[in-house]
């Protein structure tokens, strides 16, 4: 996850919450407007019913709906009421009430009703509930449950919000019957009926009302389940954003695993190569045999061990005879060939412990480890027949001539050198094809 993606995401989520806070601030809401027109049968009842003198006139307006009622103390708990079947009747005009409306998951009703009349400015508000554990239209025809509110109609200009939680199921409904203790609370699942009636302890006379609207309603997500979502919505960005970055580290470090093993492979080859090039450094390439530099070594190691151990060492200095003028008839090639041949002839000819070497152009050292003078001479001796009677190539017979010196204690490898090709000098001022020896 690149730096830029990862604030993007931040962003985002930071808006995304601002917007769903905004949102709730402002309120996103289910509303369900109970509709004043025909849609509904709406009834006006009073207290004739139980022998009361009460009048009421219902009129449908195109606003809503108006009632009159004239209040008369003939019976002893004078009303009047509106009564909006939210439920349609059968052919022989019976209404469904076991038909209601779910309203319970609203949770406050919008009531907008003027009121013209005595004091109390108070109406009553009923939202009637159906339930078969106990009602029964037959037996009981108010055996529909009354959540009822009280409300001052005239306290808002624009109407007033009731909240569901403020309604109560009216004691004398309950008084009159017996209830299970479970049922006696507030319920609103199965609303067939909402009915607008006059004060509990209304004055006499006349009073005027007008319904202009019944509106329920409910916040689309609640406050829990707000911040359940907010929450929700950071800690699972979290766990995928760690899980993102988790996957990426193993990534990064099994890449890292990976160039860690290139390298150490590129390491080996590396120390390879050096080697080679090390022993190529130390080698003559026509011959394969030592150079200078691969001799230095030996020439130190042996230096020591004559100093520390008194150990003799002698070198035999190598010259082939007359070179010059093998290259100019045969040709510089041949030449090559033969200083290859020469070289193995002498290097199959020595004990292993001997270090040979190419000096340069036609002239070899050989460094014989643990030799005094004699024993080194006799060396010589036997590779100068050896060399006289080998045959070359294109049939070409070579001799050579052959320097011995012994190293002394007190002397520096390069004056013990030096000694040796004295002794070559002599070889060659003697005629050639033989050995001299420094004494
Ligand atoms: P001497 O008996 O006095 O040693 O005579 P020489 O001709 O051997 O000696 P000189 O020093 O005059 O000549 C050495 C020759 O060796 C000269 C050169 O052409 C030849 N030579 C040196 N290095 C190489 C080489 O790598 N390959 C070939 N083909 N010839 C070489
Ligand atoms: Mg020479
Ligand atoms: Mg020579």
């Amino acid at each position: 996850m690149t730096s830029i993606n990862r604030y993007l995401i931040l962003i985002l989520l930071i808006f995304t919450t601002a917007v769903l806070l905004l949102t709730y601030n402002i309120g996103l809401y289910k509303t369900f407007t109970i509709k004043l027109d025909d849609t509904y049968s709406i009834v006006g009842v009073s207290d004739q019913i139980q022998g009361g003198e009460t009048t009421i006139e219902v009129e449908k307006r195109a606003d809503g709906i108006f009632f009159r009622c004239d209040i008369v103390p003939a019976y002893q708990w004078p009303y009047c009421e509106v009564k909006i079947h939210l439920v349609p009747q059968n052919e022989k005009g019976i209404y469904q009430f076991q038909n209601g409306l779910d309203l319970s998951e609203y949770d406050e009703v919008f009531l907008d009703v003027d009121y013209n009349g005595p004091k109390p400015e108070r109406l009553r508000f009923y939202i009637r509930n159906y339930n078969l554990a106990y009602t029964n239209l037959e037996t009981d025809e108010n055996s529909m449950k009354i959540n009822e509110v009280e409300f001052e109609p005239n306290a808002y200009k624009r109407g007033e919000f009731v909240q569901l939680s403020d309604f109560n199921v009216t004691s004398w409904w309950t008084g009159l019957r017996e209830i299970p203790t479970e049922f006696q609370g507030r319920e609103f699942t199965n609303v067939p009926l909402l009915e607008i009636a006059s004060a509990g302890l209304a004055e006499y006379g006349e009073m005027e009302v007008f319904i202009h609207e019944i509106t329920f309603r409910r916040l689309y997500i609640s406050r829990e389940n707000l911040l359940f979502s907010i929450i929700a919505m950071w800690v699972s960005s979290a766990i995928v954003y760690l899980v993102v970055q988790l996957s990426s580290y193993r990534l990064r470090l099994n890449n890292a695993k990976i160039s860690k093993n290139r390298l150490l492979e590129i390491l080996h080859a590396l120390k390879l190569e050096k080697n080679q090039i090390d022993k190529m450094a130390k080698r003559d390439e026509l011959t394969g045999l030592r150079n200078r530099a691969g001799l230095s070594k030996h020439f130190s190691e042996c230096g020591l061990a004559l100093t520390e151990k008194n150990k003799p060492f002698s070198i035999i200095f190598i010259d082939i005879d007359f070179f010059k003028l093998v290259n100019d008839v045969h040709g510089h090639n041949t030449g090559d060939d033969i200083l290859i041949s020469f070289a193995q002839a002498i290097y199959n000819n020595i004990r292993i412990a001997d270090k040979l070497g190419r000096w340069g152009g036609e002239e070899f050292i050989l460094i014989c480890k643990n030799s005094g003078l004699e024993s080194a001479v006799a060396t010589a001796e036997k590779l100068c027949l050896i060399i006289e009677d080998k045959v070359f190539a294109d049939n070409l017979k070579i001799t050579a001539s052959f320097g011995v010196a012994q190293m002394r204690s007190d002397e520096s490898t390069r004056a013990f050198i030096e000694r040796a090709d004295k002794a070559l000098y002599d070889a060659k001022a003697n005629g050639r094809n033989q050995v001299q020896a420094s004494k």
